[in-house]
């Protein structure tokens, strides 16, 4: 099963994938994850992107399109992917669409989820990450996954919160591009979700506005 995820910032995306993932043992390829990755190892990838993402902004195509594209060939792939964080912008899409095309592989279903961008970027701001697993949900502002004290509620770990979810100027330029529909990310959703209507995948809406549990059964009766 191969799953295309769009949803903005703090619409749950990350939390709904990990689900997914770990119910039919999908790779879960998060762009965004494989950067901050290669930020904490220190290498020259990571270094590039950390300046574009501390920003908000999008790190370059070039660099961006051919790491997404190379690992989605990688081993683990074969018996299906979930892919969060790519495609970004309209090029994106295209070069996403056309790769498929080229491998053979198919799209089964593309995930959008719908959350208004005030209530996106308050989540934002609230959420914290675990050291065991970035996708555990903990936000102080959300009642239903508020942190143990300051641990992670799934698994006690330690939490921190991402440089880029605590500057509103960084937030606001991630949702400038998120909500663009003319080439930013909703570009490439509906650039997909056209091809969908053609029969060549589902696309499934979800309210993101719902508790994490009721958008997973939502999108569980999808499947
Ligand atoms: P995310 O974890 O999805 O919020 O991504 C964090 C940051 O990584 C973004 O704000 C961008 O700077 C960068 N990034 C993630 N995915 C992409 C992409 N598909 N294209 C370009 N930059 C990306």
């Amino acid at each position: 099963m191969n799953i295309l995820f769009f949803g903005p910032n703090g619409s749950g995306k990350g939390t709904q994938g990990a689900i997914l993932r770990d119910k039919f043992k999908l790779a879960h390829v998060e762009s965004g994850g494989i950067f901050r990755e290669n930020i904490k190892g220190g290498t020259e990838l990571g270094m590039i992107a950390k300046g574009y993402i501390d920003k908000g902004d999008l790190v370059p195509d070039e660099i961006t399109i051919p790491m997404i594209l190379d690992r989605l060939k990688k081993d683990d792939c074969k018996e299906g992917w979930l892919l969060d964080g790519f495609p970004r912008n309209k090029v994106q899409a295209e070069k996403l669409d056309e790769a498929l095309k080229t491998s053979g592989m198919k799209l089964d279903y593309v995930v959008e989820i719908l959350l208004d961008r005030e209530t996106a970027k308050n989540r934002i701001m609230g959420r914290r990450l675990c050291v065991n697993d970035n996708n555990h949900p903990n936000n102080i502002y959300i009642d239903a996954i508020k942190p143990n004290g300051d641990k992670c509620r799934v698994c006690g770990g330690e939490l921190s919160s991402r440089a880029d979810d605590q500057d509103a100027d960084a937030i606001n330029k991630r949702h400038d591009i998120y909500y663009n529909s003319v080439d930013g990310t909703l570009a490439s959703a509906y650039y997909f979700k056209a091809l969908a209507e053609k029969g060549a995948s589902k696309y499934i809406i979800l309210d993101g506005e719902k508790a994490v549990p009721e958008v997973t059964a939502q999108l569980l009766a999808n499947l």
